[in-house]
């Protein structure tokens, strides 16, 4: 059978949204169900496919079948295009398979021209309404089919309003608009070269092709990278008989929404406003009703309304978001779809649903999107305070959450400030490991540089603190310390807002507030614990942030990176010495110095794991990352270690790496420092005994070797890790489970993941360095160039941010294929941080990997994306 473009309504339901998207599924589930919707038809998302296929053209066939479907729809609604007794107007429409509200366009009233536009005023006996369609025609036409600048036409309105002495478009007479129909087409000659089509079918089809193109406009693009949309999805076209809500005052419009999109509270919620367009109310010149009002206004409708409403609620089994239009005392449905609501109002309708009878609890499950539980875990601008400010720029929306301060721009400036109760954000060029405490201070964190896994990114997220990252139209003068931002220059007692979940930066004072956790929250989490599969465990470096992992339901610490232990104040010194130690003597001296620090903080965060499980990772960043940076703070190393200066500046000089992420890092360190890995695990264990014996926690450690290439590196670090933990457990007299395991992070440890697993007890995907290694770009830098890679359609995605199964997932699927072919028990987790990204944790659950780790913010929506994972997957 040939392959059909285009459906009638009538010929459709809501099964078919991947061929006719969701608006036109919907009109054709609607048209089904016998609700009243204006007739028409859906020119399917193969189509637009098909159209970039063929060079951006509509093919002979598909032009073929829209005219036949014109012909079918002139027959259904006994109207014809450009008739002089009874003209049929249209609407195109956009719908995508998922809604992209305002990404793409829309031409409305189509099919008028200067001989329809007489007859319509004739068969209304309403001129006004008929010129007023015609002028609002032209100006859409002109503007998303053909280009033209909407201003010009803005501009043609004032001049005339300005003649007529008037203040409201609506106190244009029916000759006046007239008129201003005369000079639109005038513009539009004047910008075209040729008159304004007045053929309907040519109209409809230069319309069908804009919105096609609209698809791939810039704002649909970043629109779809933001909300995880593939380009290849395509968008259909519904081109649906017009219905009017400006003939008078027995027609309106309205948007109806069947629950409370922002409290969920199950109550009718919307507007309409009588003889008006949709776009009147859009555009704010008359203030709409509510809708409970239209029950006085026109009991009969309202009830119609009501009923239709329980009707598509319980068909969809999901909260309606509903466009309406009454004309002359019809009703009409134009669209129906399950409305957009905050986290709040998707956590109550899903419970409510469920206790309601309408969804099962794996339904309701999939009812919200993981990535909305974050705004419910961090403050956020009050939304009334942040309508009334202007953004000056915009960076990468790194870390969510909201902040506002005064600026610091030195770490330690950020610490000093708030020790003593000022509340400032921390304004860096980029920041580095020993910033920590600074950024541990700081309300709020802003780079100039650096990407979605940049330093500070990670980190930020790691400790739940607003961070906006490579924010290029920044200037900072970290020596002047002036902050220069669209031409005004900023100090240290100024104000800076940040919104970690858009990015934007403001140079004032924004309100914010902090959400609360309703009991809904908790009752949906513990409905998603009973259904996944896969377990979830936390990113944590320190006790405090397991204890907050914890508390977002985290089953265990997937990553603790021990080098985040090293920067605070009381040890960063010992950190120092033993790296600039010239011998094996001197670095055992200093590693004895931390080794007692490590074991406190490990003994801490076995205590609040409560005998929850814990992989500790090894030393993994260059050496160089800890040394001091400013001559000033050689100076002050090399006076507490009594050195000379020149010889520290020389050391620091010799440790330096041309490219550090590929050098001398990761077991590369325990290989050439073997005490380093015999202080680490010694902490380990010896931590481990003490819980036990205090706690009486049976505590499995998990040791993780990082950055393994070769199976005999990792063998060589695992025997110092044995036979040190031997040592340890016959001096305490005590035995002790543990494991020994690797990341994954290297593409040829992925390739020879049989060998590894020899040695390895499990595994854990350093998605991070992985990407980064199979990509072949820096997870630094890359955020640099792949603006271009977006703008050019080379990648939708950032694949550090989104797994890129293609690639980097069959390195995965292959290590894990050979680890189990070696080791069929092995343990298999990620520890990347795409173990917090919905789509990522659902790859890792199709894969079969028994848990994914995040940062502790991120912790509920991996809860949620993995019982969403076992939904799908059971489907
Ligand atoms: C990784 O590489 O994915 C990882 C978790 O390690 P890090 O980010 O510390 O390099
Ligand atoms: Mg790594």
């Amino acid at each position: 059978m040939e392959k059909k473009y285009v459906y009638l309504f009538s010929e459709g339901n809501a099964t078919m949204k991947n061929l006719l998207g969701g608006k036109g599924a919907n009109l054709a589930e609607m048209t089904r169900l016998e609700i009243p919707v204006p007739t028409g038809f859906t020119v399917t998302t193969e189509a637009c496919n098909k159209y970039y296929e063929d060079g951006k053209q509509i093919s002979p066939e598909i032009v073929e079948e829209i005219k036949a479907s014109i012909k079918e729809l002139e027959k259904l609604s006994g109207k014809e295009f450009g008739s002089a007794q009874n003209p049929l107007l249209v609407s195109v429409r956009s719908g995508a398979r998922a809604s992209m509200p305002g990404m793409m366009d829309t031409i409305l009233n189509l099919g008028l021209n200067d001989e329809v536009v007489e007859i319509v005023a004739k068969l209304t006996s309403n001129p006004r309404f008929a010129y007023d369609s015609y002028r609002r025609f032209i100006q859409m036409f002109s503007d998303v089919v053909m280009g033209i600048e909407k201003r010009l036409f803005e501009n043609k309105i004032q001049e005339m309003k300005d003649e007529k002495d008037v203040e409201f478009d609506t106190d244009l007479t029916a000759d006046d608009l007239k008129e201003l129909v005369n000079r639109f087409k005038a513009v539009y000659k004047k910008q075209k070269g040729e008159n304004f089509p007045q053929e309907p079918k040519v109209q409809l089809m230069e319309s069908i092709t804009a919105v096609f193109g609209s698809w791939n406009n810039a704002r649909a693009i970043v629109y779809r990278r933001l909300n995880d949309i593939p380009g290849e999805w395509g968008t259909a076209v519904n081109v649906q008989q017009m219905v009017f809500g400006n003939k008078g005052e027995t027609s309106g419009t309205g948007v109806i929404f069947s629950r409370n999109p922002a409290t969920g509270e199950n109550k009718i919620y919307g507007e309409y406003l009588m003889n008006a367009q949709g776009e009147d109310v859009v555009a704010g010149i008359r203030t709409p009703q509510p809708i409970s009002q239209l029950d006085e206004q026109n009991p009969t409708i309202y009830k119609e309304l009501i009923d239709i409403i329980n009707t598509l609620e319980t068909h969809y089994k999901d909260m309606q978001d509903m466009e309406i239009t009454i004309e002359e005392g019809k009703l009409y449905f134009l669209q129906t779809r399950n409305g957009k609501r905050t986290a709040q109002a998707a956590l109550k309708i899903a419970v409510d649903l469920v206790e309601e009878k309408m969804l099962s609890k794996e339904d309701a499950i999939l009812k919200v999107d993981p990535k909305q539980l974050d705004s419910l875990l961090h403050p956020a601008f009050d939304p009334e305070d942040l309508k009334k400010k202007i953004a000056v720029a915009k960076g990468l929306p790194a870390s969510p959450g909201a902040a506002c301060g005064k600026i610091a721009f030195t770490a330690d400036e950020a610490k000093e400030r708030t020790e003593k109760g000022e509340i400032v954000v921390l304004v860096r060029q980029e920041t580095s490991p020993e910033d920590i405490e600074g950024m541990v201070a700081a309300e709020g964190i802003l780079t100039v540089r650096g990407g979605m896994t940049s330093h500070a990114a990670v980190v930020a997220r790691g400790m739940g603190t607003c961070c906006v990252a490579g924010c290029g139209s920044l200037k900072v003068n970290e020596e002047a310390r002036t902050l220069t931002v669209g031409g005004k220059t900023y100090g240290d007692n100024d104000y800076i807002s940040l919104d970690g979940s858009t990015g934007n930066v403001y140079t004032e004072q924004v309100k914010t507030i902090s959400p609360e956790i309703t009991g809904h929250f908790g009752i949906f989490m513990a409905w998603a614990d009973e259904i996944r599969k896969l377990k979830v465990r936390a990113n944590a470096d320190t006790p405090r942030d397991t204890k907050q992992a914890v508390e977002f339901g985290a089953e265990g610490i997937g990553l603790c990176r021990t080098e985040h232990m090293f920067f605070a104040e009381d040890r960063i010194m010992a950190v120092r010495e033993m790296i600039v130690s010239k011998n094996e003597e001197e670095r055992i001296r200093a590693l004895d110095k931390i080794l007692p620090i490590q074991r406190k903080d490990f003994i801490e965060i076995y205590e609040a794991l409560e005998g929850m499980p814990a992989t500790i990772r090894f030393l993994d960043p260059p050496l160089h990352e800890f040394l001091p940076t400013s001559h000033e703070d050689i100076k002050v190393l090399a006076n507490q270690m009594d050195l000379e200066v020149d010889e520290l500046t020389a050391t620091i000089e010799s440790l330096h790496e041309v490219n550090p992420m590929m050098g001398h890092r990761g077991c590369r360190l325990a290989v050439s420092y073997p005490e380093i890995a015999e202080m680490q695990t010694r902490a380990i264990i010896e931590a481990a005994i003490t819980v036990k014996n205090n706690k009486g926690y049976d505590i499995i450690p998990e040791i993780m070797i990082p950055l393994v290439g070769e199976v005999k590196e990792l063998k060589y670090v695992k025997d110092i890790v044995v036979k040190t933990a031997e040592t340890v457990m016959t001096e305490k007299g005590v035995r002790l489970e543990y494991h020994v395991g690797t990341m994954i992070e290297i593409p040829r440890a992925a390739i020879t993941a049989d060998e590894i697993a020899e040695e390895a007890e499990f595994f854990s995907f350093g998605t991070n360095d992985l990407t980064q290694m199979t990509f072949g770009f820096s997870r630094d830098d890359a955020a640099k160039f792949l603006g271009a890679y977006y703008d050019k359609k080379i990648y939708e995605q950032d694949p550090f941010a989104k797994l890129d199964q293609k690639g980097v997932g069959l390195l995965i699927k292959l290590a894990v294929e050979k680890g189990r072919a070696t080791r069929p028990n092995i343990k298999l987790g990620i520890c990347g941080e795409h173990g917090g990204d919905p789509s990522s944790v659902e790859f890792c659950h199709n894969i079969g990997l028994d848990y994914v780790s995040c940062s502790p913010f991120r912790v509920p929506l991996a809860r949620l994306a993995a019982a969403q994972a076992q939904v799908k997957n059971k489907r």
